[in-house]
């Protein structure tokens, strides 16, 4: 799995890979056959671009399997794909059945290249197609019925709305599913998968720029007894209560999480192990002067928070977080409402 791309960009690349592949191996085979076909013909120009092109598409399928950068490799393939289209569509001698081609570029262009540069692409190509019709056919245009040129026009106006409109439907649902499988459907933080998924780009950062990275792990104390006073409906509150306090306290670039239950973790990006156990103990204060109230009832709570430095307590979250639980249990044991960041340097 990939640490720069968002778990959005992954759902779509994987898609586009298969697709790419599949076109690959298609173009590779046909490439060979309209070798064999067009040097039967006599179409020499021709015969030879179809066999370069089936060679680059073979090698083209080894790198797509394995490039990080499917997107220039996309275009690297699909604009000589088209282009060579298009010299076919124009070279004397061939069957004006190439042009049904032309239907497919939408297709193929948005749902290898998203939305926009998908649409950019195929009105680019299929407008170019269109004009070659015209210089190579121009007689066509003048004894052709008005009703034939229409039905040409609109049926590739069909081709590339269909392509458009299905493009932006799937980008939409990817989108919407993407923020699914990322959220704590009750406090709409993150959930443990979007939470590993920023924890390893992260990391990374603050490999290359040898930065700060702190994790706390906090936990509501006696929230059983919250359940059990109230009802299970207002510790649900609660804990969305709690996870607006933390929200509104932490700056954009820190990420909360809802581990489960009424467990929390927060990563701070850039922040050491002083400037953490701060951060930590004014969330403790915040939580504990700011109880939940509805017209009903009151909720005094407190909480209980383990900090984790990486670097000193581990390399991986797992590591990190072992270790901000443990230090949640001593301040637990402790007495709870505290923070606990074990030996601090110095
Ligand atoms: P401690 O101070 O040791 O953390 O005590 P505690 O009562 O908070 O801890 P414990 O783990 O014993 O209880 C956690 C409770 O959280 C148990 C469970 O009923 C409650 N809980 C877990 N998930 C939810 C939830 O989604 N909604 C509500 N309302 N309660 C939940
Ligand atoms: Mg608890
Ligand atoms: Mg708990």
């Amino acid at each position: 799995m990939g640490t720069n791309e968002t778990l959005e960009v992954q759902g779509a690349q994987g898609q586009r890979r298969a697709l790419l592949k599949a076109l690959l191996i298609i173009t590779g085979v046909s490439g060979a056959l309209f070798f064999v076909i067009n040097t039967q013909r006599g179409l020499h120009l021709l015969a030879t671009i179809e066999l370069v092109t089936g060679a680059a598409s073979m090698m083209l399928y080894v790198v797509v399997s394995r490039t990080r950068n499917l997107r220039v490799w996309t275009l690297v393939y699909l604009i000589p794909f088209l282009t060579i289209m298009m010299v076919a569509m124009y070279l004397p001698g061939t069957s004006p059945t190439v042009f049904l081609w032309v239907y497919i570029i939408p297709v193929i262009s948005h749902l290898l290249l998203g939305l926009r540069l998908g649409f950019a692409v195929a009105v680019f190509f299929m407008l170019t197609a269109f004009a070659i019709f015209v210089i190579k056919h121009p007689r066509l245009l003048y004894e052709f019925h008005f009703a034939s040129l229409a039905n040409i026009l609109i049926s590739c106006a069909v081709a590339l709305a269909f392509a458009y409109v299905y493009e932006r439907g799937s980008e939409k649902a990817r989108a919407g599913l993407m923020v699914i499988a990322s959220t704590d459907p009750l406090t709409r933080l993150a959930n443990l998968y979007r939470f590993r998924e920023s924890f390893q780009q992260e990391r990374h950062r603050a490999q290359r720029y040898d930065a700060d990275l702190t994790l706390l792990v906090l936990d509501l104390d006696y929230f059983k007894k919250v359940n059990d006073t109230h009802g299970h409906a207002v510790g649900d509150q609660v804990l969305i209560h709690v996870a607006n306090i933390l929200r509104r306290r932490l700056r954009a670039s820190d990420l909360v999480c809802r581990v489960g239950g009424e467990e929390f973790t927060v990563l701070l990006p850039d922040t050491g192990l002083e400037e953490a156990i701060k951060v930590a103990d004014s969330l403790r204060r915040l939580i504990r002067d700011t109880p939940y109230r509805d017209q009903a009832v009151t909720v005094s709570l407190s909480c209980s928070i383990g900090v984790a430095l990486w670097g000193r307590d581990g390399d991986t979250l797992e590591q990190l977080m072992e270790t901000g639980d443990k230090r949640l249990y001593q301040a637990k044991q402790a007495g709870r409402d505290r923070v606990e960041s074990g030996p601090v340097a110095g």
